[in-house]
């Protein structure tokens, strides 16, 4: 029997991968390392009670996006929500890539915006930032006027760098360009900046959109959850191009509740920054190259040290510690990403490190 052909632009391409191992200390996926208060489990299963099981939900996720749009004080027409901020982004590449057009990503970046970008068969402009990994007016500049993109992608604070986005970078992309600028704040909780504030003062905000998430900071990776802001002409696009009902009841509700402690969720967010502080200064302490971070992760080089990042990466997991193993990416020789977990997995990870070091 011979098989049926997959796409000609599939062939060539891979899979997302991040080994999922089964260690002590897992430090590799950025996930929050606290699940959600009590309470919410409680809440939320008191609502649940209340779905109609036989009915689809509501389309167009009505409430949850009421009361996304009340937290960021905009109106429920610039909220798109779908499963995950993958499926946002997704959703942006279907409206705005496909066949004939240049998405443009400044690496080293999230790797999920080229893959999501090719499966809508776009093609994919890369350049690259400065040695801070900061995105520089002069390669923004460049990267439009050469490749004319109809997307682009900044992620803020950046993954796997942390480093943040700056108001002056998006306001050049905005300006500069008719492309959608699409700022990824998966961490945006994390940071002291966020582009959602430009919004409503700014008059480019046609073409800009905001993503953010509910895997991060609200400790609910397990339900794929995520949406962005955007402007309210592209919610009919966007919806021409998402599946039907996408976004079921349960899902919503998970949101709706999530939502309701908001506070616990901004004390988690300060007991990490906590935490960012202490690791990396441990990890100055011991000689390597550290990049300040506005994230819950950190990336560090191991080059001052003898060991290869790959090594240090190995022999970290030989003491059942899994960080992301950066170090064959682009741009990141010898670099390993380290998500923040609790006090005492940072300790481990510390130690754990210390002793491969020496
Ligand atoms: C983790 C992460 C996301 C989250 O994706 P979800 O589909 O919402 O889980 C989005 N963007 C970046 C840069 C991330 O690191």
């Amino acid at each position: 029997m011979r098989r049926p052909l997959v796409r000609d632009d599939l062939r060539s391409m891979e899979g997302y991968h991040s080994p999922q191992v089964d260690v002590e200390v897992r430090l590799n996926t950025n996930e929050a390392p606290f699940p959600p208060p009590d309470e919410f489990q409680e809440a939320f299963i008191n609502e649940v009670t209340k779905v109609d099981w036989n009915r689809y939900p509501d389309r167009l996720a009505q409430s949850l996006r009421e009361d996304l749009a009340a937290l960021h004080q905009v109106q429920p027409e610039q909220v798109f929500v779908a499963n995950g901020s993958n499926e946002v982004l997704q959703t942006i590449c279907l409206t705005f890539g496909g066949h004939g057009r240049t998405a443009l990503t400044f690496e080293p970046t999230y790797a999920m915006y080229g893959q999501i970008a090719r499966t809508t068969q776009c093609r994919v402009a890369q350049v690259q930032r400065d040695e801070a990994f900061r995105v520089s007016l002069d390669v923004l500049e460049r990267g439009i006027e050469t490749e004319n993109p109809a997307l682009m992608f900044l992620c803020s604070p950046n993954n796997p760098t942390g480093t943040p986005e700056s108001s002056a970078v998006i306001e050049a992309a905005l300006a500069l360009s008719s492309a959608a600028v699409v700022v990824d704040e998966a961490y945006g909780q994390f940071a002291d900046f966020t582009a959602l504030d430009m919004f409503g003062s700014h008059d480019a905000s046609e073409s800009l959109i905001v993503t953010r998430t509910f895997s991060k900071t609200w400790s609910m990776a397990g339900v794929r959850l995520g949406y962005c802001i955007a402007p309210s002409w592209m919610m009919d696009e966007f919806q021409k191009v998402v599946l039907p009902y996408h976004l079921d009841s349960v899902k919503q509700i998970a949101g709706q509740v999530a939502l309701r402690f908001q506070d616990q969720m901004e004390k988690r967010v300060t007991q990490i920054a906590g935490e960012r502080k202490r690791v990396s200064e441990s990890l100055t302490l011991m000689e390597l190259d550290v990049w300040p971070s506005q994230a819950n992760f950190i990336l560090f080089r191991t080059t001052p040290c003898d060991l290869s990042g790959n090594e240090v990466w190995k022999r970290l997991l030989d003491r059942s510690v899994l960080v992301r193993n950066c170090s064959t990416w682009p741009g990141l020789d010898d670099c390993l990403r380290v998500t923040l977990g609790t006090e005492q997995e940072n300790t481990i990870f510390l130690e754990a490190l210390k002793e491969v070091l020496q």
